[in-house]
C-alpha cells in the first residue's frame, strides 16, 4: 500500500476513534470513561486482526506486542494517549496511536531485529483527576499511594476507578471506604524496552510558518511558575498627584512590557502573565498591591535559569526606582527534558529535508519515559497552530510524510546503536 493510501487509513481510524465521546456533539474522552472503553474495544479488534496480542494493563493502558525475532528480543515502544481535553480535536494523542497501528499493518512480515510494543496511554491530559500522565507514570513506577488516592469530581479515587477495568462495561463503583491500592506491576515497562518514539501533532504554529510537514523534537521545555507581588501605597485616585504615587499596577505594567521585549529577543524563551489582580481593586483607588502569575519556559536549563533571574531582577529594579516592594514565590518547576541524541539523529536521517528541529513547549508522555529509557518525538504540522480545539486538523500529505519517515526509521533502527 502506498503512503497516501496508508495516510487515508490513519485519518479514517482517527475519525472512527473521534466518534466515541462522553459528551455528544463534542470530542471528550476522560480516563476510563465509557467512551474510552469503547475505543479500547475498537483498537483491540484492529490489533487482534493483525494477529497481535492485546491487553489492558492495571492503569488502563491498551498494549499490543508485535513480536521480535526471539521472545527475549529488545522492545521498541511506540504510542501516545487516547484521553482528551473537553471539546478536543480528533488528533491530539490519537494520531500517535492510529499511525503506528497502520505502520504495524504495513510492516507485517518485515523482519526487524526487535519487537514493537504499541501503547495507547490511558491518561495524559489529567482532566479527570487534575493529575496528568497517569498512564506513562505507571510504566516507570512513578505513582505513589497519594497519587492513587486522588479523587475526581464525583469523589471516586484513582484506585477505585481502576477496579472498573475488570469489567469495562460496568459503571465505576461508588465511593468505598478503605479500598486497596491496586497492584500496578503489570503496567511497568517491559524489561527489554530500549527506546520510546512518540508521534504527536505539533500543537503550535512553527512548522506551519516554515511550511514544513514534520518536526524533530530537540527537548521538551523546562517550565517554572511564580506568584509575583508588587506592593505600593493605596491612595485616593483624585487627590494624589502622579509624581507622588507608589502605584504597583503601573510598575507591573512596565515590567510586563520589558519582559515581553526581552523574551521576544531571546527565542525560544516564552514568558507569560496569565493572571493579574489588584487590591483593593476599585476604580477610584490607586492599588496597594498587584499580584500576578509568571509562567516561563525554555528548552535549555541554563538559559531558563538565566532568563528567570533576569526578569525577576528587572522587577526588583522597577520596584525600587518607584519606591515599591517586590516579592517572587516559586510555585512549580519542571526541568527541561532533552530527547535522545541517537534517536534524533536517526529520525533526522529518515526525514531528510522534510523536518525542522524544534523544542516542544507542551508536556508529553515522552517527557516521563525519558527518565527511564531513550525517548524521541516526531511532530506533524498543526495547520494554523490550532490544538485542544475542535478545529484541530492535519494535512493528509503530512501524514504520508510521517509514515514514510517512521517506516525508514523502523527499518534502519538497530537497538545495539541506541546507548542509554
Ligand atoms: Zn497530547
Amino acid at each position: 500500500m502506498s503512503y497516501p493510501e496508508q495516510a487515508a487509513e490513519v485519518l479514517a481510524l482517527c475519525a472512527r476513534i473521534a466518534a466515541h465521546t462522553d459528551v455528544p456533539g463534542t470530542i471528550t474522552r476522560l480516563f476510563l470513561s465509557p467512551a474510552t472503553h469503547r475505543v479500547h474495544a475498537l483498537l483491540r479488534a484492529e490489533l487482534e486482526s493483525l494477529g497481535l496480542d492485546v491487553r489492558i494493563d492495571a492503569i488502563g493502558n491498551l498494549r499490543a506486542l508485535y513480536p521480535g525475532p526471539t521472545p527475549d528480543a529488545p522492545v521498541l515502544l511506540l504510542g501516545s494517549h487516547i484521553d482528551t481535553v473537553p471539546d478536543a480535536g480528533p488528533y491530539d494523542g490519537i494520531l500517535g496511536v492510529a499511525l503506528p497501528l497502520v505502520l504495524l499493518k504495513s510492516l507485517a512480515g518485515t523482519p526487524l531485529p526487535y519487537a514493537i510494543e504499541l501503547i495507547a496511554f490511558s491518561e495524559e491530559e489529567g482532566v479527570r483527576f487534575k493529575f496528568p500522565f497517569l498512564g506513562s507514570r505507571a510504566l516507570i513506577n512513578d505513582l505513589t499511594p497519594t497519587d492513587l488516592a486522588r479523587t475526581d469530581a464525583a469523589g471516586i479515587s484513582v484506585s477505585e476507578a481502576l477496579e472498573s477495568l475488570g469489567a469495562p462495561s460496568r459503571s465505576v463503583p461508588s465511593n468505598e471506604v478503605g479500598s486497596q491500592t491496586p497492584d500496578l506491576s503489570n503496567a511497568l515497562l517491559l524489561p527489554n524496552t530500549f527506546a520510546f518514539l512518540e508521534l504527536h501533532i505539533e500543537q503550535g504554529p512553527l512548522l506551519d510558518s516554515l511550511d514544513l510537514p514534520l518536526g524533530i523534537v530537540t527537548s521538551i521545555v523546562g517550565q517554572s511558575r511564580f506568584d509575583l507581588t508588587f506592593t505600593g501605597q493605596a491612595n485616593h485616585a483624585g487627590t494624589t498627584p502622579m509624581h507622588l504615587r507608589r502605584d504597583p499596577l503601573a510598575a507591573a505594567a512596565v515590567w510586563m512590557h520589558r519582559t515581553e521585549a526581552y523574551a521576544l529577543a531571546a527565542a525560544p524563551l516564552v514568558a507569560t502573565v496569565g493572571i493579574i489582580a489588584t487590591h483593593p481593586g476599585a476604580a477610584n483607588v490607586i492599588p496597594a498591591t498587584c499580584t500576578l502569575s509568571l509562567d516561563i519556559r525554555h528548552p535549555d536549563p541554563e538559559a531558563l535559569a538565566q532568563a528567570t533571574a533576569h526578569v525577576l531582577s528587572l522587577a526588583t529594579d522597577i520596584a525600587s526606582t518607584r519606591g515599591l516592594r517586590f516579592e517572587a514565590h516559586p510555585t512549580t518547576h519542571h526541568p527541561a527534558t532533552p530527547m535522545h541524541p541517537g534517536l534524533r539523529a536517526l529520525l533526522a536521517e529518515a526525514a531528510g529535508q522534510a523536518a525542522h528541529h524544534l523544542p516542544s513547549g507542551a508536556g508529553h508522555d515522552a517527557m516521563i519515559l525519558a527518565r527511564a529509557i531513550p525517548a524521541a518525538m516526531l511532530f506533524v504540522r498543526s495547520p494554523g497552530g490550532i490544538s485542544h480545539h475542535p478545529a484541530e486538523t492535519v494535512h493528509p500529505a503530512d501524514i504520508a510524510a510521517a509514515l514514510e519517515t517512521c517506516t525508514r526509521f523502523l527499518t534502519t533502527l538497530n537497538p545495539a546503536d541506541i546507548a542509554k
